[in-house]
């Protein structure tokens, strides 16, 4: 199949890199001249685990191309895929769409009769009907809307895209749902569920599962408080209810809040839809609440350690992107936690093995370390924030002897308290037993 993918960014250019894998011819397309302008230099715009050889490999073999030049892009292709950005609109939360609907009036001057156009991208219900009447407009015949939305997870983007637990396709003709099950051919032999269903019920069939998977992070962060109070453990309380094939294992995992690209901002839309069907959503409203004040309230944390003032502390922050094996740093709970802990008076000297070039973009006023045990030097207090491997392995040991202070705030409980207290640390982990310890 001939396929082009507009917008090239974590969504699009794992997709268009994973669909060249599979045999397709794909053009992935972007407006943004120094990315694309990069890619055909073989220079990834993104860290993801594996993606450069991939691309690499299609691109050797003809089969990925890249460009900024839509028309000439999307000629001859039997699907558009459109994955753009659909951030959350400043003031009110809603998606904003303003990139999809350019793409699609840019696209409308040249799509041929019999393409089928896909959302990619995460979008509210009815943008497939909003994409058919601006096609209409423009005066475009023959052309099938259909809803594709895309489930992967940053730092395992060509892992999820490859062995999927399911591909959702919401097409309201049969040329759209022939065209996508080709597309997806190699998956279906590989047994992979796709889900045919109604072009709005997959575009609501997104937004419901991370609305759902921000509950049970929300869920499992207000059992840690609880666990805090009444001196139990919340990892051992994640296991027993975790092994509960009705509950799952995953998303129970305590810690400083959700962030990212995704849950914030897909909570927020599914609220707007909400509110303007009328249905009011508690649970994911509360839900949003409790994810804001939790992250808002991590720097307060780290001065409860520290005996309640910060003024003139130094504090060490491992861990910036909003989770491992990403240089994302959209909504990370690094971000607030950071500003808070400037606003008491701190200096912070942090870490992240990769996300620094993209932290510099968004973090003001803070020294950027090149390792942990640098990051560490002369600190009162090490904060793990972000999960990295790197930091299970770490010489505790020398990671105090190299701080002034003597304390541990690890929001991601890499580590036990007995570990730490054997490297001479105060260990405050999140949702363990009561708060204060000593070492
Ligand atoms: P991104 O910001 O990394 O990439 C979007 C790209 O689109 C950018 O490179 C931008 O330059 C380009 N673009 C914008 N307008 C354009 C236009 N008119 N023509 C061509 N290119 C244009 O975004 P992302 O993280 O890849 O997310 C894309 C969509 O996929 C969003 O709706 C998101 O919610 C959804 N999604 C993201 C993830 C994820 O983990 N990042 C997972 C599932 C779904």
């Amino acid at each position: 199949m001939r396929i082009a993918m507009i917008g090239t960014g974590y969504v699009g250019l794992v997709s268009g890199a994973c669909f060249a894998d599979f045999g397709h011819q794909v053009c992935c397309v972007d407006t943004d001249t120094a990315k694309i302008d990069g890619l055909n230099a073989g220079r990834m715009p993104i860290w993801e685990p594996g993606l450069e050889a991939l691309v690499k490999a299609n691109a050797d073999r003809g089969r990925l191309t890249f460009t900024t030049d839509l028309p000439g892009g999307v000629e001859g292709a039997e699907a558009v895929f459109i994955a753009v950005g659909t951030p959350a609109r400043r003031g009110d939360g809603h998606a904003d769409l303003s990139f999809v609907f350019q793409a699609v009036r840019e696209l409308a001057k040249v799509v041929k009769p019999g393409t089928v156009v896909v959302t990619k991208s995460t979008v509210p219900v009815g943008t497939g009907d909003e994409i058919e009447r601006i096609l209409g407009e423009e005066g475009v015949t023959g052309v099938s809307v259909a809803s594709n939305p895309e489930f992967l997870r940053e730092g395992a983007a060509i892992a999820d895209f490859k062995h999927p637990d399911r591909i959702v396709v919401g097409a309201e003709e049969e040329r759209a749902r022939e065209v996508l099950r080709e597309i997806y051919r190699p998956l279906f032999l590989n047994r992979a569920p796709i889900l045919f269903t109604g072009r709005r019920t997959a575009e609501l069939t997104k937004y419901a599962a991370n609305a759902f998977l921000a509950v049970k992070i929300s869920f499992i962060n207000e059992i840690a408080n609880l666990c805090e109070a009444v001196d139990a453990d919340v990892q051992d309380v994640a296991r027993g209810i975790g092994l509960d094939n009705r509950i799952g294992p995953k998303f129970l995992h305590a810690g400083p809040g959700y962030g990212g690209s995704c849950f914030p901002k897909d909570t927020l839309a599914l609220l707007q839809t909400a509110d303007t069907a009328g249905v009011d959503q508690r649970i994911v409203r509360t839900t949003v609440a409790v994810n804001d004040d939790r992250k808002a309230s991590m720097a307060a944390r780290v001065a409860e350690a520290l005996g309640g003032e910060l003024g003139g502390k130094r504090i060490a922050v491992l861990g910036l992107a909003f989770k491992p094996n990403t240089d994302d740093m959209r909504e990370a709970p690094s971000i607030p936690l950071i500003e808070g802990l400037l606003e008491r008076g701190a200096e912070v000297s942090a870490f992240d093995p990769v996300a620094r070039e993209q932290a510099e973009r968004v973090l003001n006023g803070i020294e950027f370390a090149p390792d942990a045990y640098s990051a560490a030097a002369d600190a009162d207090a090490l904060v793990i924030v972000t999960e990295w491997d790197e930091f299970r392995a770490i010489d505790l040991e020398a990671l105090a002897k190299a701080m002034r202070g003597k304390v541990l705030v690890d929001l991601r409980n890499v580590y036990d308290r007995e570990e730490a207290a054997e490297a001479g640390l105060a260990y405050y982990g999140v949702g363990r037993g009561r708060r204060r310890t000593t070492a």
